[in-house]
């Protein structure tokens, strides 16, 4: 017996959500999985979700006003019930099931997108005084799921956070932007072409946004976010 099923003999995959048994080895059952809020239709650009599709080309209203720093946003889920219950889980909680429950079906979505893989995945990085506290980074966790299962490097030591920033809940655009403007750092010049900086949720994208500028700068010429949800 290799290590790998010992440890599923020993735990078998349930289900985070219900507790029934997991279904094609993860922890989350059909009937669960059937429920999630898929984010099917959205910008194809900045991943906002919407009601309906969009004709071909046509981004959303806030992509068309000011197009955004990185070339593309994957999101697997809307930050709907019961996603942001996964996503406390995995990063209050330190639930590593629940990361990579994420990461996999971020795996799904991604596969499922066209176009090429990018060289490297970059993880949002934590402050350090952060990381301290929490123990580890759930970006870089649902990073590693990614990872494994498309065989990519992740550049974790690239980019630093260097700004301990305030919380960016409960500020808006405006202020977010703001407040996270110079908080990365990277050690470039980068001589990739294609980069995917991972997340686990994208609110009104301005962190994300803030580290694609740095990229950019550092050399990385095309650069996309990945990641598990994207709030509505
Ligand atoms: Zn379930
Ligand atoms: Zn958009």
């Amino acid at each position: 017996m290799n290590p790998d099923s010992i440890i599923a003999a020993l735990f078998p995959p349930t289900c985070i959500l219900c507790g029934a048994p997991g279904a094609i080895g993860r922890d989350l059952c059909d009937g669960c999985a059937a429920e999630l809020p898929y984010n099917r239709h959205c910008c194809a650009r900045c991943a906002l979700p919407l009601d309906g599709p969009l004709p071909d080309g046509i981004l959303c209203g806030l992509c068309q006003r000011r197009a955004p720093p990185y070339d593309r946003c994957i999101a697997a889920l809307r930050y709907e019930n019961p996603v942001p219950t996964l996503v406390g889980a995995a990063k209050f909680r330190g639930r590593l099931n629940a990361a990579r429950l994420l990461g996999q079906l971020l795996t799904d979505r991604v596969r499922s997108e066209p176009g090429s893989w990018p060289q490297v995945l970059i993880p949002v990085p934590l402050h350090p005084s952060r990381l301290a506290e929490r123990g580890y980074n759930q970006a870089l966790e649902i990073a590693r799921v990614l990872a494994r299962e498309l065989a990519l490097p992740i550049e974790n030591r690239v980019c630093e956070r260097v700004a301990a920033t305030a919380p960016q809940a409960g500020l808006d655009e405006r202020a977010r932007r703001r407040n996270i403007r110079g908080a990365f750092a990277a050690r470039g010049p980068f001589d990739w072409h294609h980069v995917a900086i991972l997340d686990d949720v994208v609110t009104t994208g301005s962190t994300v946004a803030e580290l694609a500028r740095v990229l950019r700068d550092a050399g990385a010429r095309r650069v996309e976010v990945w990641a598990a949800a994207r709030t509505p």
